[in-house]
């Protein structure tokens, strides 16, 4: 008796929920759709200098994925792609992907000559904006698929020409276009991930001052692929601190901002508190909190940051920043004594949340959300959520939540 064959399964979001959700369902015989919409996989994790808690840099645990990726037939990955329509079926759902126009295609063989005939540089998108980088280029050094992209719009049509003619092998086409393309599925992942809650949101914490920088931009510039090349530097002199100020629970568990915890920011600035020790022996770094949160095993990080000698944890709100005379200005409500005090710090680094990327997303797959933009599961209508899409947390959970979500949808797709 032959068996009904189970409808392939979407994943849309290609960070570290996404590709495991995907890896999980096809290594459990699922056919398999990974949308992501950009040019590589990876997600906010790539942007990491290293993740605690064993500090590892991020491409030690995507290199596995990308080879267990490799190595499976029953996943498609469509990237610079978008989910763009969606429509309720029967059997799941009927999904338009729209995938920007591919200027590089497949044959690209990473040289870099092409980049080499470029001299037009833009904003460099993996180093959120800190740097600029060629037009053409590969999006960071662990790029997967590696292969080159192409911001078109940003030269002219003679340089275009310059940068197509330098390509040994055909890679480059000016004449792409947009594609569209209708697939039906049984069932949904949503793994969409976050984006950092604005600094331009927290003026009162001196987010529009240029030493005051976000714990994301902190990961960029400790990374040698940052715009600093791994040095930390205050912005506005190009010298290392002597002071390093991390103001945890910037714009979270505020009404007027995030209501929540993102879970991850103290251990983040613990981790960071490192990356400025390694680097600035004699710097006197500060954190502080209202609640010190390292869930589960972390704690054992906590203490061992604590202990480190110039790392001072001190429970207090920071309620303004400001810059007198080039130096930053802390007004912290000391909570211990109950009293307001002043301190100085030469670079602040704002611990800001995260914010669900669903949160403006939308498409009817995205219908199910919580007040905060987080996205529900949705079993009847076969949409199921994995990793920060559905709630804040870090890349471990991420992982156990995407098998979890890959193991509803192959059941919702009629897989097992
Ligand atoms: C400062 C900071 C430091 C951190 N450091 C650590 C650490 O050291 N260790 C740790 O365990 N965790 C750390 N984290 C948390 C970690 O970044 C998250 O756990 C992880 O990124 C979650 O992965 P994800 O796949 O859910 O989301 P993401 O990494 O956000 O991936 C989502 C993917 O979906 C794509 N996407 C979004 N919308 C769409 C769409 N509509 N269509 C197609 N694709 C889409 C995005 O482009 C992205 O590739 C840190 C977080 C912060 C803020």
């Amino acid at each position: 008796m032959s068996e009904a064959k189970a409808s392939p399964l979407l994943v849309i979001g290609a960070g570290i929920a996404g590709v495991t959700a995907a890896l999980e369902a096809a290594e459990m015989g699922s056919e398999v759709v990974l949308v992501e919409e950009l040019p590589s996989i990876g997600g906010r994790v790539m942007r990491i200098n290293n993740y605690f808690p064993k500090l590892c840099p991020p491409s030690c645990g995507m290199e596995i994925n990308t080879r267990r990726l490799e190595r499976n037939p029953r996943i498609r990955v469509m990237t610079s792609s978008k989910v763009t329509a969606a429509v309720k079926t029967d059997s799941g759902w009927a999904v338009t992907v729209t995938t920007a126009p591919a200027f590089v295609n497949s044959k690209c063989t990473a040289c870099g000559d092409c980049a080499e005939a470029c001299t037009t540089m833009v904003p460099d998108p993996h180093n959120l904006g800190l740097n600029e980088a060629k037009a053409i280029r590969l999006p960071h050094l662990n790029a997967w698929p590696k292969r080159y992209v192409f911001n078109r719009e940003a030269v002219s049509d003679n340089e275009a020409k310059k940068i197509a003619d330098a390509c040994g092998f055909g890679a480059i086409d000016l004449d792409a276009t947009e594609t569209t393309e209708d697939i039906e599925v049984g069932a949904v992942v949503v793994a969409t991930g976050w984006r950092p809650y604005p600094l331009e949101n927290l003026e009162d914490l001196g987010g529009d001052i240029d030493d005051v920088i976000s714990n994301v931009q902190m990961e960029r510039m400790a990374s040698t692929g940052g715009p600093t090349g791994g040095k930390i530097l205050c912005p506005s002199s190009n010298e290392p601190p002597k002071k390093v100020a991390f103001v945890q629970c910037a714009g979270s568990r505020d009404v007027n901002h995030l209501n929540y915890c993102s879970g991850i920011c103290c251990l983040a600035s613990l981790k960071q508190a490192t990356y400025v020790k390694e680097q600035i022996p004699d710097a006197e770094v500060t954190m502080y909190y209202i609640d010190r949160r390292a869930p589960g095993r972390n704690e054992d990080f906590l203490l061992k940051v604590a202990e480190m000698d110039g790392v001072d944890l001190f429970k207090g709100k920071v309620g303004r920043i400001e810059k007198v005379k080039k130096q930053l200005k802390l007004h912290v409500e000391d909570v211990e004594n109950v009293k307001l005090i002043e301190a100085d710090a030469d670079l602040v680094v704002l611990a800001t949340g995260m914010v669900p990327n669903a949160i403006d997303d939308d498409l009817a797959l995205f219908t199910r959300k919580d007040e905060e933009g987080f996205v529900l599961d949705d079993l009847e209508s076969g949409v199921t959520v994995a990793g920060v899409a559905r709630r804040p947390e870090d890349v471990a959970s991420s992982v156990r939540d995407a098998t979890g979500a890959a193991a509803r949808a192959v059941i919702a797709a009629g897989g097992r």
